[in-house]
């Protein structure tokens, strides 16, 4: 079976990826095996050498990445840069793993006895992606899982595949071995083939909640090893002393950034106090005026989101708040939307009750709902009871405001003044609550910790005097 992946914005055919079937999945994950024998005891300096390798390539083929990127999701070229160069990032992060893999050594734990931790690679790692950052979570996976010594099969989204291919081919050119790293196409069926694999040791998942709950109770009961990042809903407490040009423009971005379709997407405005009245009215106006269209257009600041369906979706939610009574400060037919794409407006409601769906659900779409609170106290209330615990930010001038926020707010990505808290490659990115089952996250740190198997070698070499007393002939 084939898979036909468009254009977003046009909805023009750019191309069609196979479905793999159990055969292809099992030699995927065979080649894979028999590559890890070899692999695994490449010296970790030559396989950074060829991460090395890697990451200059990407860099001169960044290009190409984006317009791959933007095209297949429909993000703008300015997005699908600033997505490339984080992937490009992680990459750079898995050439330092000659220090990010070495252990700890204690000498004379015991008399005569001395104790080192080492990690090992797990064997065949798979990768499951989402359609939303097309070349940056594959290349938070696997340049690190190979670094490491692993051998990697990457299952990326069946609407966005096509970016996948390019960061494999170029790995090839760069002289991957054959079978580390290999591809294959398909939805959850073949997912779900290469999770249920024998010969898969770890699964690194990325996409919606259910679906992530779903990989690690089957990666679970297979006795494999798994992270699976799930969705989001992030909360904007803007406070009173924080309505400003910067912070508009840091929600604009967070909440309509990628037509609404990241994790981080900042998607509720907790406004505490006066900033509602002071701060909805200039989100509105610059909301009203971006310019929607082909991602790769100049000018353009908002692209299609993916699908029929998910326009559906986001409708839905639309009306459904509309039916309920949520003001409508910004409808969809206030700003024109281009023909022919999946295209769909930006949308705002103010004075959203904080127990509604808008308030609560994932829409993943460009809907913003404004909340309103008198406190910070309530404002980190409502954000608290977010089934999603991903990101969540703050404005403020107040700095006793910032930290007491920073320390309530129970979420894995904590921005101040910031709208979009993405840790770069160097720290773990994730969240808690349902925005994560399994326990380590994406790079940073903790994915050392995900591809290895620490183990711990206690040795006793035998004294002189001891082998004097007992001759071996
Ligand atoms: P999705 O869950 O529909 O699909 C993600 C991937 O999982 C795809 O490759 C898909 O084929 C596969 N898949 C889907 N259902 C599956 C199942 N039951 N079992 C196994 N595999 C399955 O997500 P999407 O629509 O591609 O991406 C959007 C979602 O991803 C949003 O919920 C977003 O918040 C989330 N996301 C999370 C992060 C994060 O860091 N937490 C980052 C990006 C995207």
């Amino acid at each position: 079976m084939q898979l036909t992946v468009h254009d977003k914005a046009t909805k023009e055919r750019i191309g069609e990826v196979s479905v793999a079937q159990r055969d292809e999945v099992t030699r995927a994950v065979d080649r894979a095996s028999q590559a890890f024998a070899s692999w695994s005891q490449v010296p970790v300096v030559e396989r950074a050498r060829l991460l090395f390798r890697y990451a200059d390539a990407l860099e001169h083929r960044r290009e190409e990445l984006a317009l791959s990127v933007s095209r297949e999701n429909g993000k703008t070229l300015a997005d699908a840069r600033g997505e490339v160069r984080r992937g490009i990032e992680a990459v750079e992060f898995a050439c330092g793993m000659p220090s990010l893999i070495m252990g700890d050594a204690l000498p004379n734990v015991a008399r005569g006895i001395d104790s080192v931790s080492v990690r090992y690679p797990l064997g065949v790692c798979a990768g499951i992606t989402p359609f939303n950052f097309p070349a940056m979570i594959p290349l938070w996976m696997f340049p690190l899982a190979i670094a490491a010594g692993n051998t990697f099969v990457l299952k990326p989204s069946p609407q966005t595949p096509l970016t996948s291919d390019l960061l494999s081919s170029i790995a090839q050119a760069c002289g991957f071995p054959e079978g580390v790293l290999s591809v294959v196409h398909g939805g959850v069926e073949t997912a779900e083939l290469l999770i249920d694999h024998p010969g898969v040791a770890a699964v690194s998942f990325v996409g919606s909640s259910d679906a992530a709950r779903n990989v690690q109770e089957r990666a679970m009961r297979a006795h494999k090893r798994v992270q699976a990042l799930g969705g989001a809903k992030n909360y904007l407490i803007v406070m009173p002393d924080a309505v400003s040009a910067a912070t508009c423009d840091a929600v604009i971005g967070a909440a309509f950034g990628g037509a609404g379709q990241r994790c981080l997407a900042g998607s509720v405005v907790v406004a505490v106090g006066t900033a509602g009245d002071a701060i909805a009215p200039r989100l509105v106006e610059a909301a009203k005026n971006l310019r929607l269209g082909r991602g790769a257009d100049d000018g353009v600041e908002m692209g299609p989101v993916v699908s029929d369906e998910a326009i559906t979706r986001i409708r839905g939610y639309v009306e459904r708040a509309r039916s309920t009574g949520a003001r409508v400060l910004l409808d969809a037919d206030a700003v024109t939307v281009p023909e022919g794409g999946f295209f769909t407006a930006p949308v705002i409601f103010d004075r959203v009750d904080p127990h509604s769906e808008l308030a609560h659900d994932e829409i993943f779409g460009p809907v913003l709902a404004i909340v309103r609170a008198a406190t910070l106290d309530d404002a980190i209330d409502i954000a608290n009871r977010s089934r999603y615990g991903n990101a969540s930010s703050i404005f403020t001038r107040d700095g006793e405001a910032a930290r007491t926020f920073a320390a309530r707010i129970e979420v894995g990505m904590v921005g101040i003044n910031v709208g979009i808290a993405a840790p770069m490659a160097f720290f773990p990115f994730g969240g808690v609550k349902d925005s994560i089952f399994g326990d380590l996250r994406c790079h940073g740190k903790d994915a050392v910790a995900f591809y290895t198997q620490q183990r711990v070698v206690i040795s006793r070499w035998p004294s002189a005097s001891e082998t004097k007393a007992h001759p071996r002939r």
